[in-house]
């Protein structure tokens, strides 16, 4: 007799665990069936947040800031330090042990939710009943009322480049080198070539990214890219534009490029490259031939507004589904989803979550660019406020980056929070909550802000929204 569950959820990462734990909290029987398996040869749970995203990349790049801030902040406030050194063993292994940690602590709360887990790779076959190969090659099959899907994505790799993981290497690669490279290549200046480019620019590694597009981090508002570009060019990050690879090959110990911009064809040697030109949805051998769920063109499992799939019972949520692929997406997907199958009303709002790129500065927004806006033809207004006018920054030696808001011109509802700079990644989450509670520049306007705190920033911004900034000229 096949195991019956109320939900099934194929894939423990961010998306995944939530929707289990929450289904758990509603009394619904729930199983989660994962296929990660760590570094140490065993299964761990979390998936790619928290063994080889999220969590091991903000180890490390905590890691190396204190490092680079021996030499390049500690002067400053008339401290120095002779002759630092990096051991990397000590390095890696306290990412090592954070993920542990993390990952240990999601399979705990199953255990405290009663969740059952399966350890193997789960296929969705017809009528809701999921086929589990184990890691150990056993096969067998369980059924539920309800699956959902939350296979997540894997790293896009590039024809003429694939992935070694000695040379060529891709986000797990990049978070367990075992000696600073002294060039170091980067084929992609996104979130994760920015974010694992630095920690090993901050080591002491050459960097140079190379990216396709014209414009750099298109994604963003142009005013905080600009900046953003100019603190990477201080850093050391060699970042060239309108760049494409046409070759990479492995010779020895090295990998000799090839790319090309609008002038002609450069060649670049170095020893490691890390490709990180995107992530796609993760859906190979997930679904049996006949279950009717579709796939779009961009290879992500089709979903309505409620994260179903069209098949009755079936959803879907995380990386494997549109929307922005990031953690805190997948876990709301995932509560939400969880709380439609008991009957409640879910809600993910996806017009305020926020992005943050956790450089040196920090980076991060919610709503829409100045561009959006224009184009969209929306009137609106803008204020902002530079960190260098910001005493708590300045003290820090941190006064880098500024907070840019957009407001609507006639409602002055906020439609958009930019930043660079010290901690924005925590100051995006006042202007989230004013956004979701529809709140205008004026309502943040007339909120007390501590002084001296890095979130006047904000204060001022919205101040500035009205030409009303008191620390500097409107
Ligand atoms: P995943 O985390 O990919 O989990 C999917 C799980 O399902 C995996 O364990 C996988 O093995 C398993 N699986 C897949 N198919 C099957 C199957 N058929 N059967 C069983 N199991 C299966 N996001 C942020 O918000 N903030 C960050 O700071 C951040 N940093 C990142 C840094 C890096 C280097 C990377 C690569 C990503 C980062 N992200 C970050 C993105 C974040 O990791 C993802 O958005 C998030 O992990 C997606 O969650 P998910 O549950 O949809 O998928
Ligand atoms: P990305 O989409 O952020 O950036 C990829 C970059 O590579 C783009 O700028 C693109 O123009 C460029 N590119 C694509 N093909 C190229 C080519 N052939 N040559 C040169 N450049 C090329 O993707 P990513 O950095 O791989 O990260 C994937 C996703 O993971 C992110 O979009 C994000 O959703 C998530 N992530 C989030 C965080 C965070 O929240 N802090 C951190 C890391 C990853």
């Amino acid at each position: 007799m096949t195991d019956k569950f109320d939900v099934i959820v194929i894939g423990g990462g961010p998306a995944g665990y939530h929707a289990a734990i929450r289904a758990a909290q509603l009394g619904l029987k729930t199983a989660v069936i994962d296929a990660f398996v760590g570094k140490d040869g065993k299964a761990a749970l979390g998936g790619t947040c928290l063994n080889v995203g999220c969590i091991p990349s903000k180890a490390l790049l905590d890691s190396s800031k204190q490092f680079y801030n021996i030499a390049h902040n500690l002067p400053v406030h008339g401290i120095t330090v002779e002759n630092a050194k990096v051991d990397l063993g000590t390095f890696i292994g306290r990412k090592d042990k954070i993920v542990k940690q993390f990952t240990g602590g999601v399979a705990q709360l199953f255990k405290a939710n009663k969740i059952v887990s399966y350890f193997g790779k789960g296929k969705l076959l017809k009528g809701n009943n999921v086929e589990i190969t184990g890691n150990d090659g056993a096969k067998q099959t369980i059924s539920a009322t309800n699956v959902v899907l939350a296979s997540g994505s894997v790293p896009i790799e590039l024809p003429f480049a694939r992935f070694d993981n000695k040379y060529i290497i891709d986000n797990a690669g990049a978070l367990d080198i075992t000696e600073v490279p002294k060039r170091m290549g980067v084929i992609g200046a996104g979130v994760i070539g920015l974010e694992l480019g630095s920690v090993w620019r901050r080591l002491g590694a050459e960097v140079t990214v190379i990216e396709a597009l014209p414009d750099f981090l298109g994604v963003a508002d142009a005013d905080i890219a600009k900046v953003a570009l100019k603190e990477f060019g201080k850093l050391g990050l060699d970042i060239k534009l309108g760049a494409k690879l046409s070759r990479a090959e492995v010779k020895g110990s090295e990998v000799h490029l090839t790319y090309n911009d609008k002038d002609s064809d450069h060649d670049l040697v170095v020893d490691k490259l890390l490709v990180a030109v995107g992530r796609r949805a993760y859906t190979d051998g997930l679904l049996a031939d006949d279950v009717g769920v579709k796939i779009d063109d961009r290879g992500r499992i089709e979903v309505d507004e409620h994260c179903h799939t069209g098949v009755d019972g079936v959803w879907a949520v995380g990386d494997a589904v549109r929307g922005p692929m990031l953690a805190h997406k997948g876990f709301e997907e995932g509560m939400a989803v969880a709380e439609w199958i008991a009957g409640k009303s879910g809600h993910v709002n996806y017009d305020s979550i926020p992005w943050v790129i956790y450089t040196e500065p920090e980076i991060a927004w919610a709503g829409k660019t100045e561009k959006q806006l224009k184009d969209e033809g929306i009137p609106y207004r803008s204020g902002s406020f530079p960190f260098a006018a910001i005493g708590r920054a300045v003290a820090m030696n941190e006064a880098i980056g500024q907070v840019k808001m957009l407001a609507h011109a006639e409602t002055d509802r906020i439609l958009g929070v930019h930043m660079v700079g010290p901690g924005v990644s925590e100051l995006i989450a006042e202007c989230v909550v004013a956004m979701e509670f529809k709140g205008s520049s004026e309502d943040l306007a007339r909120i007390v802000h501590a002084h001296p705190t890095l979130s006047e920033a904000v204060h001022e911004a919205a101040l500035a929204v009205d030409k009303r900034a008191i620390h500097k000229g409107n």
